[in-house]
């Protein structure tokens, strides 16, 4: 068999893989490198524009971050706000964002979270409802007078096509003069640990490759515990679905976060690709696929999970807490076909008080599903990102938060690599271009 062999495979073509590749293939002399996908394409699965948010997380109106946590999101969002800036208007749109308050108790909170961090974000200021009228109407519309509220705003949301994103990583790369190949509908069966190298498999093809990435997303953790890492660490899959409806909002505008909850809190918000929609949610699911609308990704969940005692009693540990099966019951709730909209309206209320429930139309076919990762030791939900680094092989299970970070954890696994294979990683360079300061 004529075997190819590469200095580093990744395997996933989805934002995460895609940042790597643009990574290695500009800033390293790492000479040759292959991206390997599943599917026809990039960015199928999560990355798809459809099937997240779309938002550029900088924890400016992200309520539930800490100061610390959202100076370390700032620094990652930056980069990728500097790349899309410079690369085109075809990845992103700008809208205005807030952070909405209703009521006394969540007026309070947002004002004294204001005082800390509009020194970590000069811009973001706290406007009241008068002002709030002028910017989202359909915000104060309809809403009780009474009721008190603010909103920490500013003029810099971005919405990011992140599956257009991936496509432009992969085509800056192709531009470099690296050896870089692209394998679509190459599913990996299986990673295997030779001396020096690693074996992928894909049904009779082996590719050979110095060193591995693994940006599979949730199947990730199933390559993982294969090789005998993350044993202890098993995934909690939350699919997160939107409604639509036309136009209703200018920007977006995110609800107040429960500290405790690491999902996005519901949110309307423009759709990227067609700013005359409005999307509302994403509301969230617990169910038993790796990857939402793939059925037999279900086989994968219960191989990760299966049936051990301490992975049983993680999951009933944390949906016996309050905060989490409330959580889950209103949104297995919303899911529900015909009737969950006039549930979920009660909710989105909070955001447009006038809405109505015909107007809601669920968003057949968008969405995605965000593997959680569980660990067994402390049966806890990690509220962070899922990294897990081998000998010459990493495997990236969740990105925090999410396709934000891309450039900042393709930095991270970059100089990891090069370090696997003696290589030079070009940092100056490298934060000459992404670090502002
Ligand atoms: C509802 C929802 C809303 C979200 N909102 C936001 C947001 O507003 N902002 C934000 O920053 N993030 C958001 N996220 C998270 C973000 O979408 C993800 O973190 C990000 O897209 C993950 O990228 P990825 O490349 O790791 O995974 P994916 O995009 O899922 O890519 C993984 C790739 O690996 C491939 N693959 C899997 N197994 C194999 C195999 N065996 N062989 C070959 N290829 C394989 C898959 O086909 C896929 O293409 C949201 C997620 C969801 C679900």
């Amino acid at each position: 068999m004529n075997m190819k062999r590469y200095q580093v495979a990744i395997i996933g073509a989805g934002v995460t893989g895609t940042s790597i590749l643009y990574v290695l293939s500009k800033y390293t002399d790492v000479k040759s490198i292959v991206l390997i996908e599943k599917y026809s394409g990039v960015a199928k699965v999560q990355s798809a524009s459809t099937n997240n948010s779309q938002t550029l997380h900088f924890g400016d109106i992200e309520t539930h971050y800490t100061p610390e946590k959202a100076k370390k999101v700032k620094e990652a969002a930056d980069m990728v706000r500097i790349y899309v800036e410079k690369h085109g208007r075809h990845l992103y749109r700008k809208f205005h964002k807030m952070a909405l308050a209703v009521g006394k108790d969540e007026v309070k909170t947002l004002t004294e979270r204001q005082k800390v961090f509009s020194k970590i974000f000069p811009k973001l200021k706290l406007i009241g409802r008068k002002e709030l009228e002028k910017i989202e109407p359909n915000v104060v519309k309809g809403r009780d007078p009474d009721v008190e509220l603010a909103a920490a705003f500013t003029e810099d949301g971005y919405a990011v096509n992140y599956g257009k994103l991936s496509e432009d990583f992969v085509k800056e790369a192709q531009r470099s003069d690296k050896e870089i190949d692209i394998l679509f509908n190459t599913s990996i069966d299986s990673i295997i640990k030779k001396d020096k190298h690693y074996l992928l498999k894909h049904k009779n093809t082996e590719i050979m490759a110095d060193a591995v990435i693994v940006a599979a997303s949730a199947n990730s953790l199933t390559f993982a515990h294969r090789l005998g890492y993350g044993k202890d660490l098993i995934l909690l899959p939350v699919a997160g679905d939107f409604f639509c409806v036309p136009k209703l909002l200018n920007g977006k505008v995110y609800m107040m976060q429960h500290p405790d909850l690491p999902f996005a809190a519901i949110h309307g918000d423009p759709d990227v690709t067609n700013p005359d929609e409005t999307r509302f949610g994403p509301i969230a699911k617990v169910i038993p696929v790796l990857e939402k609308r793939n059925y037999a990704s279900s086989i994968d969940f219960l191989k990760l999970f299966r049936f051990r005692w301490s992975a049983l009693m993680s999951l009933l540990a944390i949906l016996s807490k309050p905060v989490y099966y409330r959580y889950v019951f209103w949104n297995f709730l919303y899911g529900i076909p015909f009737i969950g909209k006039y549930f979920f309206l009660k909710e989105v209320r909070k955001i447009v008080p006038s809405l109505k429930g015909s107007q809601l139309k669920y968003g057949r076919g968008i969405g995605g599903i965000r593997p959680q990762v569980v660990d067994t030791k402390t049966k806890k939900v990690s509220l962070g990102e899922a990294k897990i680094v081998g000998d010459r092989i990493i495997f990236n299970i969740t990105p925090s938060p999410g396709a934000s970070v891309c450039l900042k954890n393709a930095e991270e696994d970059v100089r990891k690599v090069c370090e696997f294979l003696g290589s030079t990683f070009d940092q100056k360079r490298f934060d000459a271009e992404f670090k502002t300061g």
